[in-house]
């Protein structure tokens, strides 16, 4: 079976070791990466969505942040801050460097990102093929207003160093209207057996990479069932302010609600879904979910141990199984 998956960070990652774990031997996943938050930093290419999945997958992540390596020190960044070099607000790590370096030092040579990811992976062995969404540079910028007055920030600099303090005005993906997939993106929708959208952020993850044009006309396209996963339960995310970005483009933080924003792919809809889980605590939002045209079932989603995400990997397959058309 190919199955394809459209991924951000930590939630992307955690609910794609899970369903490495319930696939068998001749299953092949291909991730999608979202590419929204790469930032340049100390003139390196950083790609965090992307090295998530790569860590999470490949047995490099620090587990309990969910970013960043494991058993990793922090001498690059002291000196750098001890040279007045910022920004401090974001932690990249020693080992972590290496990683940026060399993608950096590929990309000068003229490789595509994909194909740096690609090579990245060799090292990794993640167990899925990692696609990037685009090998363009998109960037999603975050419309704030303080007492600086009103501006537009990096993703990055709004989520880590403001921590999603201030409302989210806009959310703009950068580029992305010039943006085409990466070679292969679109080819592995139009041949997926299944397709998933895990618990990932519906804006900032999977929402910018259905910016890029033709992502969302292949998906909506496609032959194969769709199903996503709710990030959000009993009314807050599980993890992070996906709240924030979620009002600014005006979505409740509810299960049903992402589940309309995605949309029903029924008969005459331009929406996505066929299908969607909600957590056992969001079961009187199955209804809502349903009349959207989107076959909808409460299932436990708290990816609290791999066996716990194993069982949503199995729930999400399943449905897909009885939305099939
Ligand atoms: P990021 O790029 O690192 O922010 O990661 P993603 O966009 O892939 O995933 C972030 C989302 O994962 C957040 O909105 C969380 O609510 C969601 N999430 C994290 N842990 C869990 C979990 O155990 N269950 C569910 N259902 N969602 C989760
Ligand atoms: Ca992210």
């Amino acid at each position: 079976m190919r199955i394809v998956a459209l991924a951000g960070g930590i939630g992307g990652a955690r609910f794609l070791r899970g369903l490495k774990d319930v696939v068998g031997p001749d299953d092949e996943i291909t991730v999608i990466g979202n590419t929204g938050d790469d930032i340049h930093l100390f003139g390196l290419k950083v790609c965090p969505d992307l090295d998530t999945v790569m860590y999470t997958l490949g047995g490099g992540i620090h587990e309990e942040q969910g970013w960043g390596r494991a058993e990793e020190s922090f001498a690059v960044k002291d000196e750098l801050a001890a040279y007045g070099v910022g920004p401090a607000w974001f932690g990249l790590g020693d080992k972590d460097f290496a990683t940026h370096i060399v993608r950096t030092q590929m990309l000068g040579a003229g490789y595509p990102l994909s194909a740096v990811t690609e090579a990245l992976c060799h090292r990794w062995q993640p167990g899925v093929r990692l696609l990037p969404m685009t090998d363009d540079r998109v960037e999603t910028h975050v419309r704030i207003t303080d007492g600086a007055g009103t501006r537009a920030v990096h993703f990055q600099e709004y989520w880590v160093r403001l921590h999603a303090a201030l409302d989210a005005e806009a959310i703009i993906p950068v580029g992305a209207d010039t943006a085409k997939p990466a070679p292969g993106v679109l080819e592995a929708i139009a041949a997926a057996d299944v397709i998933l959208f895990p618990p990932s952020n519906p804006v900032v993850s999977i929402g910018s990479i259905l910016t890029v044009p033709g992502i969302r006309e292949a998906l909506a396209a496609a032959p194969a069932p769709v199903v996503g996963l709710s990030p959000i339960i009993g009314g807050a995310p599980v993890r992070g302010m996906a709240d924030k970005v979620l009002a600014a483009v005006g979505v409740a933080a509810a299960a049903d609600a992402v589940a309309l924003h995605y949309g029903g792919r029924g008969a005459g809809t331009p929406g996505l879904l066929d299908g969607w889980l909600v957590d056992e605590a969001d079961a009187a939002a199955v209804p809502a979910v349903e009349a959207a045209g989107i076959a909808c079932r409460a299932v436990p989603l708290l990816m609290s141990d791999p066996a716990a995400t194993a069982a949503m990997a199995r729930a999400a397959l399943a449905l897909a199984e009885q939305v099939r058309r």
